[in-house]
This record gives structure tokens, C-alpha cells and sequence, in this order.
């Protein structure tokens, strides 16, 4: 049974990691970059190591470090998060040799998902319906060109081993196709180190539909219901939900079924997502399995009660799935917003640097998980990610307007933040009609509604915003000081 698990992984998903090896009393053991020395993940671990340079080469990325760790903490089990290794075979594979519990899928099965054609391959032949596109790997230009044509312009190529949006270029025809080969070739090695492309049909007006899948070693599947992540940017999932406005039960059950399939068509084990693509014309069609915890995972485990990290750890263990398809009901409405340090009008720009003060929301069926605290970091060395904030309600409705609420008390104070962006789109007509798609930023002009918004004030100053500006004015400053001898004073101006 594991009893001390190591977390591969930084920010808010090890922090998440942690809490549920607290709450089932395992110890933990965090590493950590010369970045992040101050971070929470550091502090809250039982155990904390230092593992290298900022740039995750030297880090986060480094095996042989990682496994050093392990071994001399007397780990015997590793959480790999999202991100940096959590998809690396190779990584998976190093612990299964040193008998280390890899909280995944096998290193097989991992190289199998981690493969998109391999996978979608797999797929066919368990009759579970992939984007049409081209048979295999297509070996250089004039192949792509070939069959571009024959598909159909416009064709998506895909490095088969891109992931977070990256390696995807939309070619409308034979020039642009032949400069996008060269940057998803450019783009995948200077990511993972090697390129090998496919072409895919581009399927218009399409939404991105998810199902959280869970296999034990014993070969019992479930789906846990469908997430709909189809608000995105540079495809990248931005806003989440579940359910999905536009699947009823008996979709839900039939594609189900196929999820169900699929994990058993690449022998997967653990927790994993199976992705599809939904298009206008109600078809569903595989894109990919991502073989690791989803980023978006806490809206799942809102609707069905679960925690999925403990699950994760269950199955690790060797123990049976402790319930049956049936016994699993979605109870409300989850949402979640992937609150970003980054400049809407700089094209979603990272934006770094020190954040003196944060108030997280809190509330009835309100959730934010999050490394953000008063006087931390964001590192331009990783992802921009810092906080998924996710509300719950019996109704869509209550669970928006929640999430609305939430927003308007979130204040971060030193970086820009997707949660203006996330309030406009939050308020639209077309979010509340679930009118979703891929290119929903797009079709609805949702940054020009932002500024629109912004200029007319439609969106409220945060009350968080107005508070901290209080503390922060010089007015408070000075009566801070003052406040030792006749606190009266400010009490009665400020409350
Ligand atoms: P999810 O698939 O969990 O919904 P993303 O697609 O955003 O979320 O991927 C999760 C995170 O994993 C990204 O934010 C990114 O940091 C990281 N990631 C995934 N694949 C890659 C990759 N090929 N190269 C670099 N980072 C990646
Ligand atoms: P990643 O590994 O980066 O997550 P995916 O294959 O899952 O790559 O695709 C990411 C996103 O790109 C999807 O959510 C969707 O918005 C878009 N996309 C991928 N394939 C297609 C396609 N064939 N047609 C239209 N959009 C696509
Ligand atoms: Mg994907």
C-alpha cells in the first residue's frame, strides 16, 4: 500500500495532490526549482527537495533527478500532476524498473495514448470513431499536399505528440500547408525533442466534448460523465463545464459506452480522459486520450461527489473500482474558469512577475485551487496557469451566477488575468444559450464585447478590488500607524 508519495509537479495541481494524500494520511514529498523556493507546495509537504534550475530541463523535467529523489526519501510511490512528465513513457517506465507505484496508467498503455495516430489506430479498430484524416504519419510536404487534397482543405496538422494546443496549425491550402509543416515540425521538437505529423480533417462549428474515464487492474471501466471544453483559446481549454448543454442521457450512455471501450482498446489503467470532437451535425469523433489527471478534473469531481485523486491512489493500490456504471448519478451544474496570468489584449500574452496581494472567493459551493497567496510569484518559467476557480449549483443558472460573483471577488494584485475576459463571456447571451464552440472567442467577438464592457463599466469593480485599494491607500497607511494610540478613528471612516 503506498504510504509516501512523491509529487512531480509544482503549483496549484501538486497543492491538490497533497491535500488528498493528507486527508488519507500519506506523507508526501514535494521538489522544487530555484524558482520556487517560496511556493506553497514546498510548505506544505511533509518533505521538500531541490531539484535544480528554474528552466524545467534542469527540474522538473529531470528523470534521473526526480528518481535520486525518490530513492533517498524513501518514496514509494510518485504523483506526476499534469504537464512535465505526467505523459513521458520513459518516465513511467524508470519507475516500474525501480518498483516505484507510477500513479498512471502503465508505461505501455502510456505510450500507446501518448501516440495520437497509434492511438487513433487503436481506436478504429475497436469501432470507436476517429476525425477522418490521413491513414498513418504522413513522411514530408508533398505526402501532406496529397492528401490534404483528397480530405479536403481545411486540414489541421497535428504533431502527433502535441499536447496544452501546441503542434496544431489550420491550413486552408497547399502554400499554407507547406509553411505550417515546417512550424508543427519546428514547434514539436523544440517541445518533446522529436516530430511526426498527421493531417486531419478541420471540422467547422465543432464543440470539444471529454469523458473522465476510470480503469482498475482487474479490467472494470466506468465513464464519469462528460465535460463540455469547448470555450478556448490558441486550442487551449479556457472555461469547462459539465454537464454539457447539448448532451442528454442517451447520448451520455451510448458515447459512455464507447469510452469505455476505448480504455480497454489500449489496456489503460487508472484515471484518464477520452477527448471527441462533436460536430454540427451530432457526430462524435475520438481525437485523443490524455493518460494523466485532467486540469479540469474538480467540475467532474463536483457532479459525481468523488475525489479523484484518491481514486487514482485506490486503483494505484491494486483495489477493484468500489462501484459499478449504475451506481454513478451527476448531481447539478459545475463550471469551471482557468484563471490565467495573462493580457487578453497582448494575444493572451504570459503576464509575470510579483503578486503583493490576492483574495481568493469563497462560498456556498464555490471552490478555487490555487498556489496564489498574499506576496507570491507568478514564474515566467511555466505555465500560466494559477488558479481554476469552479462553482457548483443545482441549476446551470445558480452555478453561473455564482461563478459571476466569484470572478467579482477574485482580486490579484501585479499580473494581468483572463477574469475580465471570463466575466463578458460569463454575462453574453450566447454562454447562457450554451452556444458553444471551439471558436466561440471568435464567432462572438467576445474581445471586442470585452472592451465594450470595460468602457461602458459594465462589468463591476470587484468588490475585492475596491477593498484592497482601501488597505493599500495611503489614508490606511497612515492610520495604521496611528492606530496604536486611537483606533476609533478609523473604524468609524472606514467601516
Ligand atoms: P487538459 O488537457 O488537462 O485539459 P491542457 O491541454 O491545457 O489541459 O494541458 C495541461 C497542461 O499540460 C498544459 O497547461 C501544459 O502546461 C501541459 N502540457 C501538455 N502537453 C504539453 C506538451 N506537449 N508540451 C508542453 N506542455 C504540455
Ligand atoms: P492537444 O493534444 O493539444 O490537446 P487535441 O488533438 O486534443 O490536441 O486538440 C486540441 C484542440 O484543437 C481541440 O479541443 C479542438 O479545439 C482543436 N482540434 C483538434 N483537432 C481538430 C479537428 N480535427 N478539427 C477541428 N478542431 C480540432
Ligand atoms: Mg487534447
Amino acid at each position: 500500500m503506498i504510504e509516501k508519495v512523491l509529487i512531480a509537479n509544482r503549483g496549484e495541481i501538486a497543492l491538490r495532490v497533497i491535500k488528498t494524500c493528507k486527508a488519507l494520511g500519506i506523507k508526501t514529498v514535494a521538489v522544487y526549482s530555484d524558482e520556487d523556493y517560496n511556493s506553497l507546495h514546498v510548505k506544505k509537504a511533509d518533505d521538500a527537495y531541490h531539484i535544480g534550475e528554474a528552466a524545467p530541463a534542469k527540474s522538473y523535467l529531470n528523470q534521473q533527478k526526480i528518481l535520486d529523489v525518490m530513492l533517498s526519501s524513501g518514496a514509494d510511490a510518485v504523483h506526476p500532476g499534469y504537464g512535465f512528465l505526467s505523459e513521458n513513457d520513459d518516465f513511467a517506465n524508470l519507475c516500474e524498473k525501480n518498483k516505484i507505484n507510477f500513479i498512471g496508467p502503465s508505461s505501455k498503455s502510456m505510450n500507446l495514448c501518448g501516440d495520437k495516430m497509434e492511438c487513433k489506430d487503436a481506436m478504429l479498430k475497436a469501432k470507436v470513431p476517429t476525425v477522418p484524416g490521413s491513414p498513418g504519419l504522413v513522411k514530408d510536404v508533398e505526402e501532406a499536399i496529397k492528401i490534404a487534397n483528397e480530405i479536403g482543405y481545411p486540414v489541421l496538422l497535428k504533431s502527433v505528440f502535441g499536447g496544452g494546443g501546441r503542434g496544431i496549425r489550420l491550413v486552408t491550402n497547399d502554400k499554407e500547408l507547406t509553411d505550417g509543416f515546417k512550424s508543427v515540425t519546428d514547434e514539436s521538437i523544440s517541445a518533446v525533442g522529436k516530430s511526426a505529423i498527421i493531417v486531419e480533417k478541420f471540422l467547422e462549428k465543432t464543440r470539444h466534448i471529454e469523458y473522465q474515464m476510470a480503469r482498475d487492474k482487474h479490467g472494470n471501466a466506468v465513464h464519469i460523465f462528460e465535460r463540455e471544453c469547448s470555450i478556448q483559446r490558441r486550442n487551449q481549454k479556457l472555461i469547462e463545464q459539465t454537464p454539457s448543454p447539448i448532451v442528454d442521457q442517451e447520448t451520455r450512455d451510448r458515447i459512455g459506452d464507447l469510452v469505455v471501450k476505448a480504455s480497454e482498446a489500449v489496456d489503460y489503467t487508472n484515471l484518464g480522459t477520452a477527448e471527441f470532437l462533436r460536430a454540427d451535425n451530432g457526430e462524435f469523433y475520438f481525437i485523443e486520450i490524455n493518460a494523466r489527471l485532467q486540469v479540469e478534473h474538480p467540475i467532474t469531481e463536483l457532479v459525481s461527489g468523488l475525489d479523484l485523486v484518491k481514486l487514482q491512489i485506490d486503483i494505484a493500490n491494486g483495489e477493484p473500482l468500489p462501484f459499478k456504471q449504475s451506481d454513478l448519478k451527476m448531481n447539478g451544474y459545475a463550471i469551471e474558469c482557468r484563471i490565467n496570468a495573462e493580457d487578453t489584449f497582448l494575444d493572451f500574452a504570459p503576464s509575470t512577475g510579483p503578486v503583493p496581494e490576492v483574495t481568493i472567493p469563497a462560498g456556498p459551493s464555490v471552490r478555487c485551487d490555487t498556489y496564489l497567496y498574499s506576496g507570491c510569484t507568478v514564474s515566467p518559467f511555466y505555465d500560466s496557469l494559477m488558479a481554476k476557480l469552479c462553482t457548483w449549483g443545482q441549476t446551470f443558472e445558480e452555478s453561473r451566477t455564482r461563478m459571476l460573483n466569484a470572478l467579482n471577488d477574485f482580486y490579484i494584485e501585479g499580473v494581468e488575468t483572463s477574469i475580465p475576459l471570463y466575466k463578458t463571456i460569463l454575462k453574453s447571451e450566447e454562454y447562457k444559450r450554451g452556444e458553444l464552440t471551439t471558436d466561440f472567442l471568435k464567432r462572438f467577438d467576445m474581445i471586442e464585447k470585452l472592451k465594450k464592457d470595460l468602457k461602458t463599466e459594465k462589468i463591476e469593480k470587484s468588490e475585492a478590488a475596491v477593498a484592497a485599494a482601501i488597505l493599500h491607500s495611503e489614508y490606511f497607511q497612515s492610520r495604521v500607524q496611528s492606530s496604536t494610540q486611537d483606533n476609533s478613528i478609523w473604524k468609524n471612516k472606514i467601516i
